[in-house]
């Protein structure tokens, strides 16, 4: 039963514990508190030093499937140009095979080593079921269905869901599946979705939603560049009509926006739609770097706290961001909200990605029960706060993982 000793303590669940001691047995939290002087006898414990304990981060947000495109796509401001790029790239993967696996492996391990314990990862292909597994990932593999005519759902649905069936669920990694998004995805498509939603309590889903400028036209006039890729693609649907709202208004008339939804992006929401997804108690990923760097625009943080939903975060691919390091994205989010409490930006990170993804009960805080699935953050001298220090930028050096119970 070890236990251990450190400078600091975040449980997230309540404020950090100041000279901190912790024990876990057979891979679970057993207790923790603050340490007194003579506590403990020299052998029975692990003084960890100058350290911040942490529950592993969650990555609420990626596609690991893309991780070999890393450095292809040169940053710019053109969101069109970045989407039009992916899906050439895209078209080449086959060419790719071994280096596509290779780069999968490779992407699950940096996760790890950046302090991630638990992924939300979004795949069209299924390549990363098994890599996860053999890594012992924690997460939920959202299997991403991309149809915009609507005579190809049934067909697409029918086989996602034989694919699903084939997966092996397991305690750490869940199977389900996701639209993409609504520029991509046919009302029917969206409501086969939902059904299949219905027939799972426990299952999760996500949607890209509210990225791009040009998505936000197309759902409200049906025009610009989303319909000319469609088009381009063979894959417009002449009987689609635009719905003329914003696109939260549309998934929520289609029933599609509820608590078990992992909305991703929201770069162009205001105030209302945001209201409107928290009112829904949906979870609305933010992937701040990648928004930058693909030119979607710069996500409104600030907004999404004063709006109360429920805030998680992902670093998206590595197509659009050059690491899997979730520290940077709260950097980005303290840049971006230099207003906000730094304890709210880590609970994006930690409990609000766990809760979105399904795996409170084991993930997002340091508490009793819980598996322990612990990083720590080396500190460099004198920190003021550490709750500031840790969303101020923290590299993969500084970061180790508490050896599994
Ligand atoms: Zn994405």
């Amino acid at each position: 039963m070890p236990q251990y000793r450190a400078a600091w303590l975040l449980p997230i669940s309540q404020p950090p514990i100041r000279d901190a001691w912790l024990r876990t047995d057979r891979g679970r939290i057993v207790a923790f508190g603050h340490s007194r002087p003579g506590d403990f006898t020299a052998e029975d414990e692990i003084d960890l030093g100058e350290v911040a304990v942490l529950p592993g981060l969650v990555n609420a947000h990626t596609h690991l499937e893309l991780s070999w495109m890393r450095g292809r796509i040169p940053e710019g401001d053109d969101f069109d140009r970045w989407i039009r790029r992916i899906i050439e790239l895209k078209k080449q993967a086959s060419n790719h095979g071994k280096e596509v696996g290779v780069a999968i492996d490779a992407a699950i391990r940096e996760a790890r080593a950046f302090g991630t314990a638990l992924v939300g990862d979004v795949t069209n292909t299924l390549a990363t079921s098994r890599p996860l597994q053999e890594h012992g990932m924690a997460g939920v593999v959202f299997h991403e269905l991309l149809g915009f005519r609507a005579e190809d759902a049934p067909a697409l649905m029918e086989e996602a869901v034989v694919q699903r069936q084939a997966f092996q669920s397991s305690d750490l990694l869940r199977h389900t599946i996701a639209p993409h998004a609504p520029y991509s995805v046919s009302p029917a498509l969206f409501a086969l979705i939902h059904t299949f939603l219905q027939s799972d309590p426990s299952a999760r889903s996500t949607v890209h939603l509210g990225e791009s400028v040009a998505e936000v036209e197309f759902v409200c006039h049906g025009t610009g560049p989303c319909r000319a890729g469609l088009e381009r693609m063979g894959k417009w649907d002449p009987s689609w009509v635009a719905p003329r709202c914003n696109p939260v208004e549309y998934l929520d008339q289609m029933d599609f926006l509820d608590d078990r939804v992992l909305v991703v992006h929201g770069v162009q929401f205001g105030s209302a739609e945001i209201e409107r997804l928290a009112a829904k108690g949906v979870t609305l990923v933010t992937c701040p770097r990648g928004n930058i760097r693909t030119g979607a625009g710069t996500p409104p943080i600030e907004e999404f706290f004063e709006a109360e939903v429920r805030v998680a975060v992902g670093t998206d691919s590595l197509a659009s961001v050059p690491d899997l390091n979730v520290f940077s994205e709260l950097e980005a989010m303290r840049r971006l909200a230099p207003a906000l409490p730094a304890r709210a930006i880590l609970e994006s990170a930690t409990i609000n990605g766990a809760r979105a993804l399904g795996f409170e009960a084991d993930f997002g805080t340091i508490d009793s029960g819980k598996r322990d699935a612990l990083i720590t953050v080396q500190l460099d001298g004198y920190v003021p706060s550490i709750e500031e220090y840790l969303v101020s930028g923290i590299g993969a050096t500084q970061i180790s993982w508490i050896p599994a119970s």
